[in-house]
């Protein structure tokens, strides 16, 4: 590198940097977990660790952007080693901050012992809950929310144990319901939910009901902008996932790779910097991260000098 643009590289302007070499950007990963980072089955994610690893002494966040609720991130988030970094939970209703991605002026400190902020980009669950009480007693419909399934039942229907089970059911900005009544009924229930503000997604087994604006793309986006504020320069994103409802979120990043599923849904994300992985599962997270990333080895070392001097200033900015 030109001597020119290393001491560019240390005068924080996004402009200047991006236009001499955009391997100088500081960078940031959004991840799927179910079928993308961890193994839709056994949740392996060995394939995945050496790129994890590299990532993490690179100072590169990597953020988990999972339709799972909060209670059942913490323990993954441990096993994965990203307990530093930010998390996305039930589908972008859920932000959690740790403290280097806290703004002193703009978050009141966490309360648990972890320190983490979390943020509610959508609605609270209770007036979710309370909206569905009112059109299913209105429009005379069927279904089953799952806070009124017993642990028992949503292990059944989920196949998780009854711990994994219990921490599904810990809502926070989102819930998920069984549909057990007609089409036209469903139109007519989505209808007037966008009344509410509320919208209706498709999971695997159950529908979800959040905010409006409450979407794994506008969530990413949201952490982007978080970034640039503290660093003071826009990341180049690479996002990964595997099923329809991360097409949001790979709208919303630099780079998207979405990685061959176990399903026959379509997932077609508007996104020019697209690649589409072989592998199934962390085998083909690795494969789409070292696709876009791979060749960049030398050149992120550079960057990661940079994260490391950011890392700093980040922390003390939480301080002040
Ligand atoms: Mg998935």
């Amino acid at each position: 590198m030109p001597e020119s643009a290393r001491l560019s590289a240390s005068t924080p302007s996004a402009a200047s940097i991006s236009s001499i070499d955009p391997a100088l950007q500081p960078r940031l990963v959004v991840t799927d977990l179910d079928g993308s980072l961890l193994d839709h089955h056994s949740y392996d994610f060995s394939p995945a660790a050496p790129w994890l690893a590299r990532l993490k002494q690179m100072g590169v966040p990597v953020i988990p952007v999972t339709s799972k609720t909060r209670a059942e991130l913490i323990p993954l988030r441990e096993a994965l080693g990203l307990t530093a970094t930010p998390f996305i939970a039930e589908n972008g209703a859920v932000i959690g901050l740790p403290p280097g991605w806290c703004h002193a002026r703009l978050d009141r400190p966490g309360s648990g012992r972890d320190g983490v902020v979390i943020k509610h980009p959508g609605v609270d669950v209770g007036f979710i809950r309370a909206r569905l009480k009112v059109w299913r007693e209105r429009l005379d419909i069927r279904f089953t929310r799952m806070g009124e399934l017993s642990v028992p039942e949503v292990m059944e229907l989920t196949g998780l144990d009854a711990v994994r089970a219990r921490d599904a059911r810990q809502r926070e900005g989102s819930e998920p319901l069984l549909w057990q009544d007609s089409e036209a009924a469903l139109e007519a229930f989505r209808a007037a939910l966008e009344g509410d503000g509320l919208q209706l997604t498709q999971g695997g087994r159950f529908w979800h009901v959040m905010g409006l604006s409450a979407d794994k793309g506008n969530a990413v986006e949201w952490l982007v902008k978080r970034f640039t504020a503290l660093r003071g320069r826009t990341p180049l994103s690479l996002g990964l996932g595997d099923g329809p409802n991360d097409i949001t979120m790979l709208e919303a990043v630099d780079q998207a790779v979405v990685i061959r599923g176990c399903h026959d849904l379509a997932v077609e994300p508007r996104n020019a910097s697209l690649y589409r992985t072989e592998a199934t599962g962390p085998t083909g997270w690795a494969e789409g991260v070292d696709y876009w990333w791979g060749r960049d080895d030398r050149r992120l070392a550079t960057a990661e000098k940079d994260a490391a001097v950011f890392l700093e200033s980040c922390s003390l900015s939480t301080v002040l």
